[in-house]
């Protein structure tokens, strides 16, 4: 024994990571051990608004405080300008015949404009924004650390305010807090409620106070909901063809009245009835089909959507037993993962999991068809690394900043 000392290299874990492993851990197992991911995920598929929403509202925050020195009126620009261009830098590809991916870009850009509009820029005089963290995985009560797994996540933003200060309805005493955003369906009295207690936030807040070594007062939740209008397409030639079949169904039996078809008087049934096909047959022939709704009005839509109700902000504040609660349910769960690797065994959660949050799992053909090697192929691939996926960011961003410098 020489003594040396052997630095074991814990294994970082997201809380995606733990998230996977409770919904269900052959995703888990695809996705974490495998590091398999589908080729391809919609444009409209609501992770794309939420994504690219909070990826925009990211950069704002980020710009108010770069641009501290500036007017307030000219930081609400920059930081509007930035944050718009992350939209952009998102959504580029095709984006001129993409339908879908069009709808992603009106609507984030609506709802970044919606909520500069709707807070008054914060007079935090320091921030840290998009700011990572590792922190090690410890019970609560004996402290033993594991050896395998620690936690790693990255925090929307560390504030310390020097002065009280009001976030929403509240009021906020000087000190350190954290900052979430969410991007979400709804934000109600059910949201608030969950993320008031959610632990992933709670661990978050419990890293902060371990890090800066000063206690956290509260999470700033940032919560803003997702637009659910959706863009009206172009009528489709058998769409059409459905729809005055239908109509012409209805015109043939007299249905079609309208407020200008009414039984005279002294009209007998069968005269009203035949005045009603006519009226109906001719109606008939101005029938055409429905154009895709324009862009101009369907970011009116958009823009008259986002009324204040649809941004929220509250404080959370962790009691001691809920970060203790929150940090024993994450060493537990560690255990219970070492478990099932050192056996081998992976739980389907087949059921409700598989269409979590109204949407088919990433890995339904894959799961369901037994790893059909051409499924696999083809709809699969081997996930970028966080660092090509970075790099390919920062490459589209750089696009978009000289497209936006051409126009
Ligand atoms: S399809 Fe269902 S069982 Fe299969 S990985 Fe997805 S959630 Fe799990």
């Amino acid at each position: 024994m020489t003594g040396e000392l052997v630095q074991i290299e814990r294994i970082r874990t997201s809380e995606s990571f733990w998230k996977a492993f409770d919904g269900c851990q052959q995703r888990h197992h695809y996705s974490y051990e495998r590091k398999i991911e589908p080729t391809h995920v919609p444009p409209w598929d609501p992770r794309n608004v939420g994504d690219v929403g909070h990826y925009a509202l990211d950069a704002y925050h980020l710009e108010l405080v770069r641009n501290s020195a500036k007017e307030p009126a000219a930081r609400f620009d920059a930081a509007m300008a930035e944050a718009v261009l992350r939209v952009r830098a998102k959504t580029q590809g095709g984006i001129e015949t993409n339908h879908e991916l069009r709808r992603v870009r009106i609507v984030c850009s609506e709802m970044i404009w919606a909520y500069g509009g709707r807070w008054p820029d914060p007079e935090w005089n320091w921030f840290k924004g998009e700011d990572w963290f590792n922190c090690p995985i410890e019970h609560p009560v004996t402290h033993e650390v594991c050896q395998w797994f620690e936690d790693r996540g990255k925090r929307d933003g560390v504030v310390r305010a020097s002065r009280p200060f009001r976030w929403g309805d509240e009021e906020c005493v000087p000190g350190l807090y954290l900052v979430e955003h969410k991007v979400r369906a709804h934000v109600g009295d059910r949201e608030i409620n969950i993320m008031r207690h959610d632990p992933q936030t709670i661990l978050y807040a419990y890293a902060t106070a371990r890090e800066e070594m000063e206690q956290v007062c509260g999470i700033l939740f940032n919560l803003i909901a997702k637009c659910p209008i959706e863009q009206r397409r172009a009528e489709t030639q058998a769409d059409f063809e459905d729809r005055r079949a239908d109509f012409e169904r209805r015109a043939r039996a007299g249905e079609i009245r309208g407020n200008k078809i009414r039984k005279r008087k002294e009209e007998s049934e069968e005269d009203f009835r035949q005045r009603a096909v006519e009226h109906g047959i001719e109606e008939l022939g101005k029938l055409e089909r429905e154009a895709a709704e324009s862009d101009e009005d369907y970011t009116a839509r958009v823009r008259a959507w986002h009324t204040p109700d649809a941004f929220v902000r509250f404080v959370a504040r962790p009691t001691a037993a809920e970060i203790a609660r929150a940090r024993m349910d994450r060493w537990a769960r560690a255990q219970l993962y070492l478990l099932a690797k050192r056996n081998g065994l992976i739980v389907r959660n087949r059921g409700e999991e598989c269409y979590a949050f109204g949407r088919p799992c990433d890995y339904l053909p894959l799961c369901d068809s037994g790893e059909d090697p051409e499924i696999l192929n083809s709809d699969y691939r081997i996930k970028r690394k966080a660092k090509e996926a970075l790099a390919d960011d920062a490459a589209a961003l750089e696009k978009a900043r000289q497209e936006g410098a051409t126009q």
